[in-house]
């Protein structure tokens, strides 16, 4: 085989490459491209290993949220549902996709550096079962308008525990530095617990930290867990508090390279579930129910954007740009911060990578690079596929109508059916608001 197939949900006959089984050349003709095909099968078996690790780890004192920034739609929601998730949201439109898919209230966490009092409003108006408070004027937000609702939400701080987990800039979130949560080393910390507790309209239940992305080793949530416990300890001597949740946050990695490394998920958090219980034996604190919001790792690899080519255009001793249907619409991440991609000639996985090209978008911007020096058939033309790997997580989620290009439909794979789960935007609907 000439080129890298990352997970084993895919596979190839003749020139043809599958996905869960299904041939993507014929999945393309069906729904038409730019397409993107989810692997549901991979998502339910995912979410399985996750809750069996956490409940191996710390028995019924475990949750398994689903970020569901990574990507939100209704089905993705009743899936999570199914699987006995539960879902962080960040926005009024994430919760507001979840209550009407049916997702128990009641199961989500609503998170965001900047919640607006619209958001605040919703988020008690529909009960949702834990708000991440993330500032001190959110704080004081939650308090008045609780205050007038009569309802009293539980809530969680989001803390910094001053980690860099070594990866990409813009989706590291833990140290000091950062626009999100209180800071521990700061003092900030230690002066929203003696806010919070004041308050007699939210009710403190613990603490929550998300250090960072693309995470493949046990180390940084052991590394961020011990800084958490050592600041709950020290909260429970200077204010008698004792958390009932302590949230860890997300960001296990996922394969976008042949090179990048496989997660070993169960074993990493069965380390993690040693390390917390001696650690909080060490320190006489009750162990509090224990949390993980996996996006990324949950969805990434379940999906593939399928493209067809249109222009090839070799420019002697320079490169070779090879255009698809598709782009920075569908994909920004690599022009956003330049993120590595595995791409694989679908119609032609039967031929040698004999040239490299460089697969751009049809955006009117230099910049709309899927990625760079792409092995490929020197035979590539107008109208073969290519597919996309890895766009499970953070691709429909981030897409736009940039240049007024309708976003693709996602179609879900499970038990060798296919069905539509967003369906194609159409040039009507771009036209929904324009009055
Ligand atoms: C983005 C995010 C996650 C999920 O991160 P992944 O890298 O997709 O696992 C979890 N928690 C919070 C607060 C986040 O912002």
């Amino acid at each position: 085989m000439d080129y890298p197939l990352l997970s084993d949900n895919l596979t190839v006959n003749g020139n043809a490459l599958y996905f869960d089984g299904r041939n993507v050349c014929e999945l393309a003709a069906k729904y038409g491209t730019p397409l993107y095909l989810m692997d549901e099968d991979r998502i339910r078996a995912r979410c399985r290993e996750y809750r069996a690790a956490m409940r191996a780890a710390f028995g019924e004192k475990s949750a398994v949220l689903y970020a569901a920034k990574a990507s939100a739609y209704k089905q993705m929601f009743r899936i999570m549902h199914e699987e006995g998730m539960h879902a962080d949201v960040v926005s009024s439109g994430e919760l507001y996709t979840a209550l009407q898919a049916g997702f128990p209230a009641e199961r989500l966490w609503f998170h965001s550096s900047n919640k607006t009092d619209e958001d605040l409003r919703l988020a008690l108006q529909s009960n949702v079962g834990r708000i991440v408070a993330d500032s001190m004027e959110e704080l004081a937000a939650l308090q008045r308008i609780a205050a007038k609702t009569g309802k009293v939400p539980e809530i969680l701080l989001r803390l910094t525990p001053g980690i860099d987990p070594h990866t990409f800039e813009a989706v590291a979130t833990g140290q000091v530095d950062s626009k999100f949560g209180f800071g521990i080393e700061t003092g900030a910390a230690e002066e929203a617990v003696r806010f919070a507790l004041s308050l007699s309209s939210v009710r403190l239940v613990g603490f929550h930290c998300h250090v960072g992305s693309q995470v493949f080793d046990s180390d940084v949530f052991l590394r961020s867990a011990k800084i958490m416990l050592a600041f709950m300890a020290e909260v429970r001597d200077t204010f008698g508090y004792v958390a009932d949740v302590l949230d860890l946050g997300g960001g296990y990695g996922v394969r976008y390279l042949p090179s990048d490394p496989e997660l070993h998920l169960s074993a990493n958090i069965a380390e993690i579930g040693a390390f917390l219980l001696a650690e909080c034996d060490r320190l006489a604190y009750p162990l509090p129910l224990i949390a993980l919001e996996p996006g990324r790792s949950l969805v990434a690899d379940a999906g593939l954007t399928v493209y067809t080519v249109g222009v090839v255009k070799p420019i002697p001793g320079v490169r070779t740009y090879v255009s698809v249907d598709g782009g920075m619409t569908d994909n920004i991440r690599h022009a956003l911060y330049g993120a590595p991609y595995t791409v694989l000639p679908a119609s032609r996985m039967d031929e040698p990578p004999a040239m490299r090209a460089t697969v751009v978008g049809r955006c009117c911007e230099s910049g709309d690079v899927i990625q760079p020096d792409v092995p490929l058939p020197g035979t590539l033309q107008r109208g073969d596929l290519l597919a996309v790997c890895t766009t499970g997580a953070y691709h429909y989620s981030m897409a736009s109508n940039y240049n007024r290009l309708p976003r693709p439909p996602i179609v879900m794979l499970r038990n060798g059916d296919d069905y539509l789960a967003v369906r194609r935007e159409t040039l009507d609907d771009l036209l929904q608001c324009d009055l």
